[in-house]
């Protein structure tokens, strides 16, 4: 449930922030130490500068607010309908959304958002606003200032993408890759879409180009999926159980290197039994970066005979909430697996 709260009102530009929670709307428990999320009032107190920008920003919250990793692909939907109903009232639009889950959020609302023309950047931080050397304020003025910019009067960014620690990332290329640093997230195979400095600085040539048709909410989602990491000594029986599971409708195999899995009997056996069964199965890698090749080495040739699917450089929040997308959104196994290879919002290089 969304509440809507307004702040400023009356010049061109307009921006809808969508407060979900996170650090950055966190304060420190007298009694226990923990952080808990406090509602966006509080925030906008210890960021005057959000009111000296010449822009409407309304503000809408998540109710409750909540530590990101309380998010499902419930809360994605929330979002996604939010997008959907002010989408023609507002030039961008800024998530505020825990760290921990970030780019899981961000991944599966590129894909849900078809024809996105607008920016929605999503941003957090990783000290809460209230502190003294808090990054908070830096990425919430930034990240409006991004969601508001027009390019020859077009609107910069219209993509999903990420601001944190004065980088921009599309947002189904980042992954959370330290939890204490400022520099929190990483996009290792595509570079960053814009830097903010003293100016900040578009990289044009990345973002994503204007789309022709009009946006296209996709709101069912499916979770019938499951994630293994490969690792040496991985027993038959751990492996075997999880790829019986009833519910399961296709898994991402996280191998290693360029796509590269055991060629022991038992592993090949265990997955021809489940591709015969009819199981979707993705082959990506646990490096952070760089890309499978399934066929570059004996151990992975045996996977795509069987019919795994390379999953390119596709970071695993990526992997998962494209799965997620498709099962839901398309009921053919042979489109699923097709649209799987290829890049629908360029979360892969083909
Ligand atoms: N646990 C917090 C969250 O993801 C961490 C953060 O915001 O940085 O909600």
């Amino acid at each position: 449930m969304a509440r809507k709260l307004k702040t400023t009102v009356g010049s061109k530009t307009s921006v809808l922030i969508i407060y979900t929670g996170g650090t950055i709307g966190m304060v420190q428990d007298h009694i226990s130490g923990e952080l808990k999320p406090i509602d966006f009032k509080q925030i906008k107190e210890q960021v005057p500068e959000i009111r000296k920008f010449d822009y409407n920003i309304d503000v809408v919250s998540f109710k409750p607010v909540l530590d990101s990793s309380d998010m499902r692909p419930s809360h994605w939907i929330e979002m996604a309908e939010l997008i959907e109903k002010h989408y023609a009232a507002y030039d961008g639009f800024v998530i505020l959304h825990g760290s921990d889950t970030l780019a899981y959020t961000a991944s599966a609302l590129s894909f849900m958002l078809e024809n996105l023309g607008k920016p929605v950047i999503l941003t957090g931080s990783q000290l809460p606003v209230g502190e003294i050397r808090t990054d908070a304020k830096e990425n919430l003025v930034t990240a409006i200032e991004i969601a508001a910019t027009r390019i020859d009067g077009k609107p910069a960014v219209p993509e999903v993408a990420v601001y944190f620690d004065y980088l921009l990332f599309r947002g189904n290329r980042v992954t959370k890759i330290n939890s204490s640093k400022f520099e929190a997230f990483q996009s290792i195979n595509y570079q960053p879409i814009a830097e903010a400095g003293v100016h900040i600085r578009f990289h044009t040539h990345l973002i994503q180009k204007l789309p022709s048709g009009k946006l296209k909410v996709h709101k069912k989602l499916n979770d019938q999926i499951g994630v293994i990491p490969i690792y040496p000594g991985i027993s038959k029986d751990w492996f075997a159980n999880q790829l019986k599971c009833k519910s399961l409708k296709a898994i991402i195999l996280q191998t290693f290197g360029s796509g590269n899995a055991p060629s022991s009997g038992w592993f090949i056996e265990e997955l021809q039994k489940a591709a015969d069964r009819g199981l979707i199965m993705i082959n990506i890698t646990q490096c952070p970066g760089g890309t499978v090749e399934q066929g570059r080495y004996t151990t992975s040739s045996k996977l795509a005979a069987m019919g795994v699917i390379g999953g390119a450089d596709l970071t695993v929040e990526a992997a998962i909430t494209k799965l997620m997308f498709l099962l839901g959104t398309q009921s053919k196994l042979s489109e699923i697996k097709r649209l799987m290879k290829i890049s629908l919002r360029g979360e892969l290089t083909n």
